[in-house]
């Protein structure tokens, strides 16, 4: 099959009658960090301009709030006066230049905004906020609406193709429809017809003010995911109206951010939420946009194909690969860096007011400084160890020219991705190996697989990296030789297996996804998306409002013990926006988590633990296996021999530092380490 053939209808343009999109991939809204100040807009542009390059057919924007009291920080992006807008006019001309088209994504928090004067429909507190915000009052509501034309009439001025108006993920306008959030018993709450008013007259009056040759996309939650969200038929009213008032297309909201189901994390099924976007098709003749968990151009294909939609929406798989749409127009999907959606690089960044950027792709958001030039000076240079960091470090070499040797001392590439890609709900990791595996081969990187290197076959080099990654930490515990007693290593690389009662020493990442691991008993079956939904309870918004129904889970027959020493509650150190599924998932497996544990020996018996500095209320976890997680240390034996022989030498990843190395930090070192070779 051709490959136009392949990608036929995500490939294919898509006319909006004033103007056409040259395929159907849009790139959904992402904070980025550089939206808050303008000083950064710059490298916001580049960021754009490589993602415009790379054939994506239009761009969002992070959210702009139209006012101060809408920013999700205090003084964070808002676009509110001309002042502001000229500094846009940067952005837009650099999109265009580089063949993409660009809309603003008007953004209101509403009450997720992070400041004390935030407002929403009633004085309300989300879960996730600290503010409660102060309760609109009727002219407040007005104010509010005028904020949003003014909003699109500036992003016009500035340039923009047009805009998307957030009325989904449980922001401002979501907050008006839900009574969830609206108790109010004016013209703003209530019935239906008023929650729906404001964001009606949002789009009625922007189209007015923007006239018909503009876009305007309407961002609809589909799926609220809290207590009292909206009907289907609440949903079908709004979309229908929406229409009517001149929105141009419509992109698919799912799920409030404080909602309790996870929506985008790499254990939801590729492509989970399609099924109620194809139900909005239905019921409007404007254009829909599928969203979540699209990562690949086989899922857009198969999305579109099956009439789903008119058009997907990939926003974290345009911070992993700028090239998506690029690649596969040419018959090189194969080569496409896949985004794995681990959150940790993206919104957890965001989170903790950092840039964002990309774990598999340490140059998204940093493209001014981070550029990939050919090296005037082509060295000869070996790479000790395929995992993350010598791929990311071998691969970026050789594609700035350098002539790269790889050896591994394992039969396969990726050193511990190995390892995480059997945990279930991780089997996107397998897509970043075939990505590397496939870079390796185009840069002709030479890989010497089974191959311990040595120091002395090392000495010829001009250069050498070690990264030869880490082993699991030996603990000192009584009873540790045991035959029972075995490491993770042991255990995901198949060497042992475990009883049906287990104790996991250590709850890091890795005791977590041990935990995984037992719990579905070693299967890497993917769950389809129907058994995915019932196991979290997520229904047809026709059967329960917001699609809030109650969820099937089949717990594991095994009982397992998740122990830390700390005393802080486990799985704190977990990622933000992560972290909390990690632990809802062995909660409804019964693991009984356990923290602020002395280990004070291991016998036939099981764990013998106790509590505190004087040891109180010891106990014996009768158990059959105990599993260490207890962290690792770095393998670093090269490196000073090399030094100590005059070899340039560098260190990185798990053999740098092997406390609080994960794989992200492990490839941003390698790729700037091999960008300054
Ligand atoms: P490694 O992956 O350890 O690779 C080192 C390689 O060097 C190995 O392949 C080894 O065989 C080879 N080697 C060693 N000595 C020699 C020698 N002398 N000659 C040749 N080759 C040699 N991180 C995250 O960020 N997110 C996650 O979700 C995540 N999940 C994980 C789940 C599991 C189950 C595990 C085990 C780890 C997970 N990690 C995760 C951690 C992540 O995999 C590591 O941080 C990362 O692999 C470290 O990369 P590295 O290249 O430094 O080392
Ligand atoms: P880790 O996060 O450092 O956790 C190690 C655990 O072992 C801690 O719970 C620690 O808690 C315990 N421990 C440390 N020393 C011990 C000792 N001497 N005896 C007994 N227990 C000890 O390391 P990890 O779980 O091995 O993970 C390695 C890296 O991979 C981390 O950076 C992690 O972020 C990353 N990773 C990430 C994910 C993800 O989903 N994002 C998944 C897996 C791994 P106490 O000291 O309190 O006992
Ligand atoms: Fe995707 Fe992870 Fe990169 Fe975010 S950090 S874009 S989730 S691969």
């Amino acid at each position: 099959m051709s490959t136009s053939n392949l990608f036929q209808h995500l490939l294919s343009p898509l006319d909006l009658g004033f103007t056409t999109l040259k395929n159907r991939a849009l790139m959904g809204s992402m904070h980025t960090g550089l939206e808050d100040h303008s000083r950064d807009f710059n490298k916001l542009a580049e960021y754009y301009a490589e993602r415009a390059r790379g054939g994506v057919a239009l761009i969002v924007t992070g959210g702009f709030a139209p006012n101060i009291e809408g920013c999700l920080t205090p003084f964070g992006s808002r676009l509110a006066s001309r002042g502001a807008a000229a500094k846009h006019r940067h952005i837009t001309d650099t999109v265009h230049q580089n063949g993409g088209k660009i809309a603003l994504q008007i953004l209101h928090g509403g009450r997720y905004s992070y400041a004390p004067i935030c407002v929403a429909p009633s004085r309300i507190k989300s879960p996730i906020s600290p503010f409660a915000p102060i309760g609109l009052p009727s002219w407040g509501v007005q104010r509010q609406i005028n904020c949003y034309v003014r909003a699109a009439t500036l992003a016009k001025d500035a340039g923009y193709d047009g805009v998307e108006i957030m009325g989904s993920e449980g922001y401002f306008i979501n907050q008006f429809l839900c009574e969830h959030t609206n108790k109010r018993t004016d013209k703003w709450g209530g019935s239906l017809e008023n929650r729906t008013r404001m964001a009606i007259e949002i789009v009625r009056k922007t189209r007015a003010a923007v006239g018909k040759d503009f876009i305007i996309i309407y961002r609809i939650s589909l799926l609220d995911l809290v207590p009292d969200g909206q009907t289907w038929s609440d949903i079908v009213y709004l979309a229908k109206k929406i229409e009517q008032a001149g929105a141009t297309l419509l992109n698919t909201g799912i799920g409030w951010h404080e909602a309790r189901k996870p929506t985008i994390v790499t254990s939801v099924p590729r492509g989970a939420f399609s099924w109620i976007t194809q139900k909005l098709k239905q019921e409007v003749s404007i254009p829909v946009i599928a969203t979540n968990r699209i990562n690949t151009p086989d899922v857009a294909e198969g999305i579109l194909a099956a009439g789903h939609a008119d058009m997907v929406s990939m926003a974290r798989p345009f911070l992993a690969d700028p090239e998506f749409i690029n690649k596969s127009a040419s018959g090189r999907a194969d080569e496409i860096n896949t985004c794995i959606g681990c959150n940790q690089a993206c919104l957890d960044h965001i989170f903790k007011r950092k840039v964002a950027s990309c774990l598999v792709n340490p140059r998204a958001c940093h493209e001014i400084e981070l550029k990939i030039e050919p090296t005037h000076a082509p060295k000869n240079i070996a790479v000790v160890g395929a995992g993350p960091a010598g791929l990311a470090c071998a691969t970026t070499l050789a594609a700035r020219g350098h002539k790269v040797e790889l050896y591994e001392a394992s039969a396969e590439l990726g050193g511990q991705f190995n390892m995480a890609k059997k945990i279930p709900g991780k089997a996107e990791f397998y897509e970043t190996l075939r990505y590397y595996a496939r870079q390796l081969e185009r840069h002709r990187v030479s890989v010497h697989l089974n191959h311990r290197a040595t120091v002395d076959e090392l000495l010829k080099f001009d250069h050498v990296v070690v990264a030869t990654g880490v082993v699991p930490r030996r603990v000192k515990i009584e009873g540790n030789k045991l035959p029972h007693v075995m490491s993770y290593t042991d255990l995901l690389q198949g060497r042992k297996t475990a009883g049906r009662r287990v104790a996991v020493i250590g709850a890091g990442g890795i005791g977590f996804d041990v935990c995984e691991f037992l719990v579905h008993d070693g299967s890497q079956e993917t769950p389809s998306v129907a058994q995915w939904l019932a196991e979290w309870g997520i229904v047809d918004p026709a059967v329960a409002a917001g699609g809030l129904g109650t969820p099937k889970f089949k717990a594991s027959d095994r009982e397992i013990f998740l122990l830390q020493r700390k005393s802080t509650s486990i799985g704190k150190g977990l990622g933000k926006t992560t972290g909390w599924i990690h632990r809802l998932n062995l909660k409804k497996h019964n693991v009984k988590m356990i923290s602020g544990v002395n280990y004070d020996k291991i016998d036939e018996q099981g764990l013998h633990i106790s509590f505190g500095e004087h040891k109180t209320s010891p106990q014996i976890l009768q158990v059959d296996s105990v599993i260490l997680c207890a962290g690792q240390e770095s393998l670093k034996e090269l490196y000073e021999p090399l030094q100590a022989k005059g070899v340039k030498v560098d260190l990185i990843g798990g053999a740098f530092l092997a406390a609080e190395l994960d794989a992200k930090m492990a490839i941003d070192q390698a790729t700037r380490l091999a960008l300054k070779l």
